[in-house]
């Protein structure tokens, strides 16, 4: 039931895009130097690509079709329903699903040739029953090596490589362990993992092994092994603590709806809680926590300020821009007085985190990780992505 309307006429066609109150640009031009980078960095290893959480909140279409063009052919997904999805873009991939299989699952390993991970002696058990029943089909084997998360038991894991009455039908085609410490090269808990989890990689000679996410690729060559899963730094974030990240691939902007002069004195959002200092000029923006612009990042009003730290800043012209007061649901009001006066209006956007504001640096601001940023960034923004030859 469509009616005719004025705007019928109108042959002007209006880039979504160009009037989103959110929007993100990923550049995945960006995104697979990233992925050949720690490519290069992982020597001799294979290097997957992981795209659990629909591509770090990036898009699991655009982002796995770009990562599979570029050549990776081991992708690492979360959960089985996103394996699924991802099986349309990557024809011939090797598909990891993290979380391995629950019962009712079966059909869609089988039918979308989807790999689980394995992750306790419960799923193994079901997956012998499984492959008993229906036929041999590839697996691999998670390993605790002290993360106390996902994993088989390492003895357990050890005695069951040399148990030689396993079905020889039984085929894991990759063992696999995950670091907790990583990001910190200097705790003595990774070479512990390490040492651990070469105790797993001889008892399971012959089958290809896997260690590290991006922050143990840069832990060095023992690290490698046969595969390398790095995430965050091919997405643009910091991988280690106090280490630059790869060239930024997301940008998160808003629109600022308002701008508004306010006086000296007067006081800023919920609370009242930012003060004015000076007559200003006030930019008020369409993003706010519902869009995963966090809380936490409010100029002040909230126990992250406590301590007098700054909030987080947005980057407009050729300035960057305090968040002042509290973030709301849909906005948030930054303080563009320094902005000079020709470089701002209404209607413009103001950059959240990307090329000139870093995704970390506005994680940290919040109180949290990059990581989070990314995979929250809710429903409304409008996406475009920049393809590698354009
Ligand atoms: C998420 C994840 C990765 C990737 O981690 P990054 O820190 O993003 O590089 C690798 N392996 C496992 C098991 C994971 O859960």
């Amino acid at each position: 039931m469509t009616e005719q309307t004025d705007f019928d006429s109108n042959d002007i066609l209006i880039d979504d895009f160009d009037i989103a109150p959110v929007r993100l640009t990923v550049d995945l031009g960006a995104l697979v130097d990233n992925w050949r980078e720690m490519a290069r960095r992982s020597g001799s290893a294979n290097t997957a690509a992981i795209v659990k959480a629909d591509a770090y909140g990036l898009g699991l279409e655009d982002c796995g079709t770009a990562l599979y063009e570029a050549g990776a052919r081991d992708f690492f997904v979360a959960v089985v329903q996103e394996g699924v999805t991802l099986r349309t873009y990557a024809p011939d991939a090797r598909i990891y699903v993290l979380s391995g299989i629950w019962p009712g699952q079966e059909r869609l390993f089988f039918d979308h040739d989807l790999v689980p991970v394995i992750i306790s002696e419960e799923q193994l058990a079901l997956w012998m029953s499984v492959t008993a029943e229906h036929g041999d089909h590839p697996c691999a084997l998670h390993i605790d090596t002290g993360f106390n998360r996902l994993g088989l038991p390492l003895e357990e894991a050890i005695a069951f490589a040399e148990d030689v009455s396993r079905p020889a039908s039984f085929s894991p085609v990759l063992v696999m362990s995950h670091l907790h410490s990583g990001d910190s090269p200097a705790s003595p808990l990774n070479r512990a993992q390490l040492e651990s989890f070469q105790r797993v990689a001889a008892a399971f000679e012959g089958i290809p092994a896997s260690l590290s996410a991006s922050a143990g690729i840069f832990l060095g060559p023992e690290y490698h092994f046969d595969l390398t899963r790095p995430g965050i730094a091919v997405y643009g974030g910091e991988a280690v603590n106090g280490m630059k990240a790869l060239k930024p691939v997301a940008k998160a902007e808003a629109r600022i709806i308002q701008i508004r002069e306010a006086p000296s004195g007067s006081t800023v959002s919920y609370g009242a809680t930012h003060q004015l200092s000076r007559n200003s000029r006030l930019a008020i923006v369409s993003a706010g926590y519902a869009d995963g612009y966090l809380r936490s990042l409010s100029g002040s009003g909230v126990p992250i300020r406590a301590g007098g730290a700054p909030g987080a800043f947005g980057f407009i012209g050729n300035t960057r821009v305090p968040v002042i007061g509290r973030v709301t649901m849909d906005l948030t009001i930054f303080d563009v007085t320094d902005v000079p006066e020709g470089e701002i209006r209404a209607g413009d956007y103001i950059e959240l985190f990307g090329p000139n504001i870093l995704l970390d640096d506005t994680a940290r601001a919040g109180g949290t990780i990059g990581y989070e940023l990314l995979t929250g960034l809710g429903l409304r923004y409008e996406r475009r992505y920049l393809y590698p030859d354009d």
